[in-house]
């Protein structure tokens, strides 16, 4: 006969698709809040008697060879490196703002369009109000305190024991080795934990290999191994955390 399920501990959750919605997949400014953020990052910099400063040299000193690295992150499974392309844009302009400053000029008309997804902070109000230790675990294409700044404007981050971000850890999702670090630092081992997420490439991947139980809040991410729970929104996740503690599976 099978061992009996551990009862649950602790939860890890994902962030984009799964606490906020950032429209997009990767959490980066598109469209016109990628210009406009643009616009703001080049009237940061500009000043009279300065050199010469457009959109194309943002493209030639920044975007473009920091597209080029975010292009191999899944075979390099960590993030771009932001820093020395923004050296290299600050060299240009002569100007000596902090890489977080620059990034949060581009990133903020951007940051003002991210919402929560519905339910989220309801369930996470839930977990946290249940006394259950929860981790996030977010693959992030910039510096981890531009994404902590929505967390708490959203009324997240409270909730929060313990925040594994890819861009710091020198590693991603599908990787499990955040959620190692994680678990690490809940102190709860594997089999006594779930990952929450809406990406099963990335989510569901790495919590198996974590040796997690995984719950896949339902998305066009569809392809990959199957999670042991699906979630229809994430309403639903506080009664499933419930049954999982009793040691309920079924
Ligand atoms: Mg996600």
């Amino acid at each position: 006969m099978a061992p009996a399920p551990r009862p649950l501990r602790a939860v890890l959750l994902d962030m984009g698709g799964v606490l906020l919605d950032f429209g997009n997949a990767e959490g980066l400014p598109v469209g016109r809040h990628d210009w406009r953020g643009r616009e703001a990052l080049l009237a940061l910099l500009r000043r009279p008697g300065g050199p010469p400063l457009a959109q194309k040299h943002l493209d030639e000193l920044l975007f473009d060879p920091w597209k080029r690295e975010h292009a191999r992150r899944y075979e390099q499974v960590r993030e771009a490196d932001w820093h020395p392309h923004l050296a290299r844009l600050r060299r240009h302009a002569k100007r000596r703002f902090s890489d977080r400053r620059l990034l949060a000029a581009w990133f903020a008309p951007f940051a003002e369009t991210v919402t929560p997804v519905p339910g989220a902070r309801e369930a996470v109000a839930a977990l946290a109000a249940a006394g259950v230790p929860l981790a996030l675990v977010s693959n992030i294409p910039l510096p981890s305190p531009l994404y902590r700044e929505l967390l708490a404007r959203h009324g997240f981050l409270p909730a929060f024991r313990h925040l594994q971000w890819s861009y710091d850890a020198g590693s991603r999702k599908p990787s499990p080795a955040m959620l190692h670090a994680a678990l690490a630092a809940l102190g709860v081992p594997p089999e006594e934990a779930l990952m929450v997420g809406d990406r099963r490439s990335a989510d569901v991947v790495a919590g198996r290999a974590a040796g997690v139980a995984t719950a896949w809040l339902r998305s066009p991410d569809s392809a990959g191994p199957a999670p042991d729970f699906e979630l229809a929104a994430m309403a639903e996740l506080p009664a499933l955390v419930t049954r999982l503690r009793e040691g309920r599976r079924g």
